[in-house]
């Protein structure tokens, strides 16, 4: 079992392999609680690597070519690792991918020509940002796992990515410029569709809390006190 106290990350032997469960021991677990769990149960569960088919991700690449949604937490993390100070649109331009379909957005991580992330070093095969890699790279192994352990990663990669979009509006609205986007098919954004939500105002993983994030239904699945 691996326990950093409010989250725990528990083994479990699926038909495809060693995979996790999760489960939440305290109301006030954040999503930095979440992260060290995960990161902690990566390198000690003997976890399968499905696509790998070996020990450690130290060396491969797959999933570094995936669509890696960035949070607005992400960002802000990048932003202070690579160039304090610098506006969110300029690094957004630099580092993010920001494709505008009719009303909806998606901003994710950048990717070259060879369709691999812009962060990753291409003769080691690793991650040059390691210590503030996003949280979709965090959460992610390519073992199986239970539903709501699924659940809480949608839910927290989906809604810090949704106070990000709206971020990114309320920039260009609060400069009276037209927010710039990389790939655009009939774009219709609106800020009113992009609600604060748990993630607005918080400058810390360890300031979010998973109860305000996952819907009641889910938090009654994952939450457990014994
Ligand atoms: S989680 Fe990603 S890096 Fe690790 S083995 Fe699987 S595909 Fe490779
Ligand atoms: S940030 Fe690092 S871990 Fe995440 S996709 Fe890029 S190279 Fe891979």
């Amino acid at each position: 079992m691996s326990n950093v106290g409010k989250v725990l990350v528990l083994p479990k032997q699926f038909v495809k392999g060693m995979g996790y469960d999760l489960v939440i021991t305290n109301q006030r677990a954040s999503v930095q609680d979440y992260l060290d769990a995960l990161n902690k149960a990566v390198d000690a569960l003997p976890l399968s690597r499905s696509r790998k088919k070996t020990a450690q991700c130290a060396g491969c690449d797959l999933c570094c070519a995936e669509r890696a949604p960035l949070t607005w937490l992400d960002v802000l993390r990048l932003e202070e690792y690579l160039s304090p100070g610098e506006k969110l649109q300029q690094l957004l331009d630099r580092v993010g991918h920001i494709v505008v379909d009719g009303p909806v957005v998606d901003i994710t991580l950048r990717r070259e020509e060879d369709g691999r992330c812009t962060f990753l070093d291409r003769s080691k095969l690793l991650c040059t940002i390691y210590f503030a890699r996003p949280l979709v790279c965090q959460t992610f192994i390519c073992c199986p796992g239970t539903s709501r352990a699924a659940g809480v990663r949608k839910w927290v990669v989906n809604l810090g990515e949704d106070e990000l979009v709206r971020r990114w509006l309320s920039h260009a609205v609060d400069r009276g410029i037209k927010p710039r986007f990389h790939e655009g098919y009939q774009p219709n954004l609106r800020l009113n569709d992009w609600q604060p939500n748990a993630f607005t105002g918080k400058n810390s993983y360890h300031q979010v809390l998973l109860k305000e994030i996952l819907p009641p239904g889910l938090w009654k699945q994952v939450f457990s006190v014994s």
